[in-house]
Order: C-alpha cells, then sequence, then structure tokens
C-alpha cells in the first residue's frame, strides 16, 4: 500500500470547521488505498498566544517549562484531528511527540531530531489506522518534552517521512505552493511546479519563507522529496526535489525581497590586519547575525566596513560595536535602517553567464541605485532603498521572464 505523509499547518487546522475539512480530505487519500502519517501544527496563533502568557508570568521561563507549555497547543490538534476521523467512520489515533518516538537532544526549545523510533507507528498503520502525529515536539532521553523551534511541525513530518519510508510527503499550508515572487507585490509571479531544495533554501534566506529552512536542509540531507500545497483547494501544488540537470535551463527561478535587514556603516577604522576581525567578533559574541558585508579599503591607512544585520538587532550592534571601535583606536558608525535586500535565484546561475549583469542593467534602467552586492553559486543579492524595494522586484522578475505569460 503507498504510504503518504501529510503535514497541515496552523492555517489549516485553524478551527474546528477546518479540522473536520482536513479529516475529509485525509479520509478521501485514505478511501484510494493509502496509508497516512498526518502531523499537525497547534491551531493558528496559539503558539504566540501561549508564548505570551508565559512571559505574562515570568520574564524569563525555563526552556523546559517553556516546552511543557507549547507542546499543548499541538495536543489539542492531533486529539480534534484523531475525533474528526472517528466521526466520519475513519479509524485514527493521535501520537504525541513522544509516543511516535521522536528522540532529540537536549536543547529545549530548539532541540534536534536525533532518532525516530517508528515501530509502534508501523503497528497502528498495519492495523489500518491513520496516524495523527503532533509536529514540533520530541522527547530527549531524560524523558521530558522537546520542542523543535518556531515552525518545527515541518520538520516532525519530513524527518517521519523518512523515518517510515513514505512514497510521498505534503506540505499543506494556506498558499498553492512556492511561487516565482511575493504574488502581493508581483501581481505576474506564477506558482513554480518544482524547485530545488537549495533554490527554496535561498529564498527562505532571502525573504520569501514557506517553511522552516531547518526541515528543508533535513530534507534535502535525507532526499525527502515532497510537496507543498494548499489545504483550502485541490491545485497541485510545488515539488522540492535535488536539482535534475533540465533545471538548470531556467536561469532565475525566483525574486524574493527582505526588507528585515539594516545596513550599518562603520567608517574611518585603521586599516592594519584584524580590525575586521575584530568588528565581526564583537557582532558574533552579542549573536547578532551579519548577512551582506563590503570593505572599501585604505585610503590613507582607514578602511570603510558596510555589512547587514536584522533590523531588530541594529542598536545591540551599535551599542557593542562602540566600545571595540574605541579599542581599535577609532572610527565611526552610522545606520540606515530603510534598506531591503532583493536577491535573484536559480541554480542556473551556475552554468549560465551574464545574470548579475543582467539584473544590475535592468535595476539601472529604472533609476534604481544598487548598495552592496553579494553573491553565491546561485544567488545574487543587492541593497537597494526601501522605497524603491517592490518596484525593484517587478523590474527583476520581468527582466528574468519569469512574468507569467
Ligand atoms: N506551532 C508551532 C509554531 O507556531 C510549530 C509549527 O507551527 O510548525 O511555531
Ligand atoms: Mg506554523
Amino acid at each position: 500500500m503507498p504510504r503518504i505523509v501529510q503535514k497541515y499547518g496552523g492555517t489549516s487546522v485553524g478551527d474546528v470547521e477546518r479540522i473536520k475539512k482536513v479529516a475529509e480530505r485525509i479520509k478521501a487519500v485514505r478511501d484510494e488505498g493509502n496509508e497516512l502519517v498526518v502531523v499537525v501544527s497547534a491551531r493558528a496563533g496559539v503558539t504566540n498566544e501561549l508564548l505570551a502568557r508565559a512571559q505574562a508570568v515570568c520574564t524569563l521561563p525555563s526552556g523546559r517549562e517553556l516546552d511543557q507549555l507549547l507542546a499543548i497547543g499541538e495536543q489539542e490538534t492531533i486529539a480534534l484531528t484523531a475525533m474528526a476521523l472517528n466521526g466520519i467512520g475513519v479509524p485514527a489515533v493521535s501520537y504525541t511527540g513522544a509516543q511516535a518516538g521522536i528522540f532529540t537532544d537536549r536543547v529545549h526549545t530548539k532541540a534536534k531530531i536525533k532518532t525516530i523510533n517508528s515501530k509502534p507507528i508501523e503497528k497502528d498503520l498495519a492495523a489500518g489506522k491513520v496516524v495523527i502525529v503532533a509536529g514540533f515536539q520530541g522527547i530527549n532521553e531524560e524523558g521530558q518534552t522537546t520542542t523543535l523551534g518556531r515552525g518545527g511541525s515541518d520538520l516532525s513530518a519530513i524527518a517521519l517521512a523518512a523515518a517510515v519510508k513514505a512514497d510521498r510527503c505534503e506540505i499543506y499550508t494556506d498558499v498553492d505552493g512556492v511561487y516565482t515572487a511575493d504574488p502581493r507585490v508581483v501581481k505576474s509571479a506564477r506558482k513554480l511546479d518544482e524547485i530545488s531544495y537549495d533554490e527554496m533554501l535561498e529564498l527562505a534566506s532571502s525573504g520569501s519563507k514557506v517553511m522552516q529552512s531547518r526541515s528543508v536542509e533535513f530534507a534535502k540531507k535525507y532526499g525527502v522529496v515532497f510537496e507543498v500545497r494548499s489545504s483550502f483547494n485541490h491545485n497541485p501544488g510545488t515539488i522540492v526535489k535535488e536539482e535534475v540537470a533540465y533545471m538548470e535551463q531556467v536561469v532565475v527561478r525566483g525574486v524574493a525581497v527582505d526588507k528585515d535587514q539594516a545596513k550599518v556603516l562603520v567608517s574611518n577604522i585603521v586599516d592594519k590586519p584584524g580590525s575586521a576581525a575584530k568588528v565581526f567578533r564583537t557582532l558574533a559574541d552579542a549573536n547578532i547575525i551579519v548577512d551582506m558585508i563590503v570593505q572599501n579599503v585604505g585610503r590613507q591607512g582607514v578602511a570603510n566596513l558596510t555589512f547587514t544585520v536584522p533590523k531588530p538587532d541594529v542598536a545591540a550592534a551599535v551599542r557593542v560595536l562602540e566600545p571595540a571601535l574605541k579599542e581599535l583606536g577609532g572610527g565611526e558608525i552610522s545606520m540606515d535602517p530603510k534598506i531591503a535586500k532583493l536577491s535573484v535565484v536559480g541554480v542556473g546561475m551556475k552554468t549560465h553567464s551574464g545574470t548579475a549583469a543582467n539584473l544590475f542593467q535592468a535595476l539601472a534602467q529604472a533609476g534604481i541605485n544598487i548598495g552592496l552586492i553579494s553573491t553565491s553559486e546561485i544567488k545574487i543579492s543587492v541593497v537597494i532603498d526601501l522605497d524603491r524595494a517592490d518596484e525593484a522586484a517587478r523590474v527583476a522578475h520581468a527582466a528574468f521572464k519569469l512574468d507569467a505569460s
């Protein structure tokens, strides 16, 4: 019998009506003669509500107690989904992460999955039951409940698909799949039929998040092919898989805009070995993630460093850098939060030249100025004015012929 792992996100199981709809979908797939393991998230908003309550009683709750609390969001939806199935005559059983044998390390609130003992699930599948598993949670070797980091139900689903050797893995959400650009900004954006793991990861890090990135990394590592699709309709979604040669014929697969970065300029620091190291060590020690970096070197023995950090961290970056610059013997810091990062992504860049030139030219024609530039094998990112970000996305989308025909 074909074996399918499905995952339904928070909006898909957002209320009892939605849960009944999901149960109908599961029944239909089962009636076609498939075995099903279904991972569900908490109802949309519940995990945030629980977190807010934790904050209301304690400013710094312990990880263990947070996990005890957060795990209940998914425990509600597994039980309700199993009941909804039973209500329409489908044998189903709900499992917490622990009951599903999802063993993690000991790091509360962002645990990593170590192993999955799928024997109990196998037994219930063999007995003809649909198995409903709580996403986002596991158990550590001391028997403590752990959670896998926000959005972690995606990871639960991908890991279970690998563990039970599923024939198919379907991630149900509230969008039809992965798009060439954000359809709210670029009206002509198209849903992609397929995308590679690496492209999906680069798009996520560039501001268009459809799934938890860790789960995509996990899928790549274990070769889990999956489909992202909507639970609100029956349209086919986007297949995510390892790239195949013909995928390289498309040079740019998608355009993303990240408006959550700010630019920091450190100017007039002494141009000597160790200056950049000091600046970035200081930021790293403050747990600030630096994205793009440009250094203009050495006129009159001084250098300028420009880089981007997440907007919420920009004040902290300035605060920790001030004393560090004093130690280096001087320098000034300024920042600009009114920027955006525009990225174009595609595995085809590995084998095609001129992508950067085409992007820069299209932006130039639109009169959009480029600040920082960074590239990877399959991505080109530029920093531009926040005000022009949406326009730039449309310009790049058209320039690379991604517009729907
Ligand atoms: N309920 C968890 C969260 O909101 C896990 C998930 O939805 O994937 O982060
Ligand atoms: Mg979610």
